[in-house]
């Protein structure tokens, strides 16, 4: 059993909406989420002038190997209507794996510990709600660490616990 990180965000329609489909669609047997964090709304990064992001993290403890977890993630992206459009662009949702136990994993087409997760506010907000001890395995920094050295990006909380 290993406890995962996965990073939920959505800019595009209902976000609050696609949010909860992406929770409840990935929710299974052999992945059994164990919190959620605060949704924060999110101004976006790397491009500007789109819609801002609706962003939260979940945990959660699970038996399935990383590759297929990363399947059934794009599986449920698709199935919430998401157009690969422009990269880093407009979104109806975005899962990413963040932390999957201490694994390090670099292969093509899945690194973790997410590999922009240190620079990401939206990520790092959310993150040291549920663990701020945690400590990247490859960092070696706790979340409340790395999220200290982040000065740019506008997050505020949009729900409560
Ligand atoms: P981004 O999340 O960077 O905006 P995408 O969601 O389109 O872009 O993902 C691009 C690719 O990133 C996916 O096809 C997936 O194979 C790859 N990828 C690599 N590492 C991860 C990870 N930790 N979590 C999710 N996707 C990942
Ligand atoms: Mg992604």
């Amino acid at each position: 059993m290993k406890t995962v990180y996965l990073s939920l965000g959505s800019n595009i329609g209902n976000r609050e909406e696609m949010l909860q489909q992406a929770v409840r669609l990935l929710a299974s047997a052999d992945f059994r989420i164990t919190r959620m964090s605060s949704v924060y709304e999110t101004e976006p990064q790397d491009v500007r002038g789109q819609p801002w992001f609706l962003n939260m993290v979940l945990e959660a403890e699970t038996t399935v190997f990383p590759r297929q977890l990363l399947g059934r993630i794009q599986k449920v992206e698709q199935q919430l209507g998401r157009r690969r459009l422009a990269p880093k662009g407009p979104r109806t949702i975005d899962i990413d794996i963040l932390l999957f136990g201490t694994a390090v994993i670099d292969t093509t087409g899945l690194t973790v510990p997410h590999p922009r997760m240190a620079e990401r506010r939206f990520v790092l907000e959310p993150m040291t709600e549920l663990a701020p001890d945690l400590r990247h395995p490859v960092l070696r920094r706790t979340m409340r660490e790395l999220l200290g050295t982040i000065r740019r990006q506008t997050v505020r909380r949009k729900t409560g616990d």
